[in-house]
């Protein structure tokens, strides 16, 4: 039986079990989200991420929101 290495989505990096988020994937606008969903949302999935990368992750998807919002 082979134990399957879950890599961060981010930077590629193996990640322990106990530092892994979740983050979904939004076909809707292409963010990453950990919780409230954009309105329509469809999800592509949920993703892993390191911790650090989630942090990261998710200031992209405010900031994306930021920019694509009038
Ligand atoms: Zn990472």
């Amino acid at each position: 039986m082979k134990t399957a290495k879950i890599k961060c989505e981010r930077c590629g990096k193996v990640l322990k079990r106990r530092n892994i988020k979740w983050l979904e994937l939004s076909n809707t606008d292409g963010n990453y989200y950990s919780d409230k969903l954009p309105n329509g949302h469809i999800s592509q999935g949920a993703f892993p991420f390191g911790t650090d990368c989630a942090i990261i992750q998710m200031k992209e998807t405010i900031d994306n929101i930021k920019t694509t919002k009038p």
